[in-house]
């Protein structure tokens, strides 16, 4: 009785082991990694070409130059998982505002606006925060140096667009780069200068390749090609620090620019609703 107890006893503790081992095994093989797919959303109304002589170059480069100036959102699918980068304008009565909100065109993408995980903000100006509230359960990402802004009532007294992170909403703030997923794929790049705490995004897509969106580090093609700084910029050696890391990511990577003001990049992805993968 006593050696069969010990052989069932033996038995079982065998079964564990080969639970335990295959546990194991499976939990060491890697996890097939999720599909990232990106797109642009239009988050204002364009105005009249934008004579970017006037305050968009602290050594007068521009003189005369006027560029289509275009405002962008975009949304990153990451397996089920959103980040939604950059929110544009609010809808309003203002002629910039946008036609349809970020949720309604994520609805023309087939994405429930619970389903947003992250909204990154590039940094903290009105054409970047204006839907940032839509979207109360999302964490926040921003650079430190902008939360700081942000959050201070004394420098940002209209705190509509954050009012979910000030009230209890999870905010992450930033300072340095954040790999978004934990698997490299989307990666939020510290690029101070154009504000304290800018920040530009990297997606690493499987099939179109890398891509680098600008937030506001450079506005518009001369601008980025020039190394501009707009007067308005709070670092200016900041600024050209962070221009120059960029272009060496760029090269490196060999990855597809996109300037997020400009026009002119708005089909370097595919049209919307269609979806870079
Ligand atoms: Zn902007």
């Amino acid at each position: 009785m006593t050696l069969s107890l010990r052989s069932s006893a033996r038995a079982v503790s065998a079964t564990t082991l080969l639970v335990t081992l295959t546990a194991t095994v499976e939990a060491q093989t890697p996890a097939t990694p999720a599909a990232v797919s990106l797109a642009r959303l239009e988050c204002g109304t364009n105005q009249p070409p934008t004579d970017v002589g006037q305050r968009f170059s602290d050594t007068y480069a521009y003189n005369g130059l006027k560029v289509q100036l275009v405002y962008s959102c975009y949304v990153i699918r990451h397996g089920d998982d959103v980040l939604v980068w950059d929110t544009g304008f609010p809808k309003s009565n203002a002629p910039t505002s946008p036609k349809e909100t970020i949720p309604e065109l994520l609805g023309r993408l087939g994405l429930a606006a619970a389903q947003v995980k992250y909204v990154g903000l590039s940094h903290s100006h009105g054409d970047h925060i204006g839907q940032a509230s839509l979207f109360p359960a999302a964490t926040l990402l921003v650079g430190k140096g902008d939360w700081d802004v942000l959050s201070d009532a004394k420098i940002t007294p209209n705190q509509a667009s954050i009012a979910p992170w000030l009230s209890g909403g999870k905010v992450e703030t930033l300072t340095g780069d954040k790999d978004v997923f934990g698997d490299g794929s989307v990666i939020i790049l510290n690029m101070p200068g154009h504000t304290p705490g800018h920040r530009s995004l990297l997606v690493r897509l499987k099939g179109m390749g890398n891509v680098l969106l600008t937030g506001d580090l450079a506005h518009f093609h001369e601008n980025y090609d020039s190394n501009g700084v707009p007067s308005f910029n709070t670092d200016r050696a900041a600024t050209l620090a962070s221009i120059d890391r960029f272009k060496q990511i760029a090269k490196n990577l060999k990855a597809t620019v996109i300037i997020q003001h400009d026009q002119r990049d708005i089909a370097k992805l595919p049209l919307f609703p269609q979806m870079a993968k």
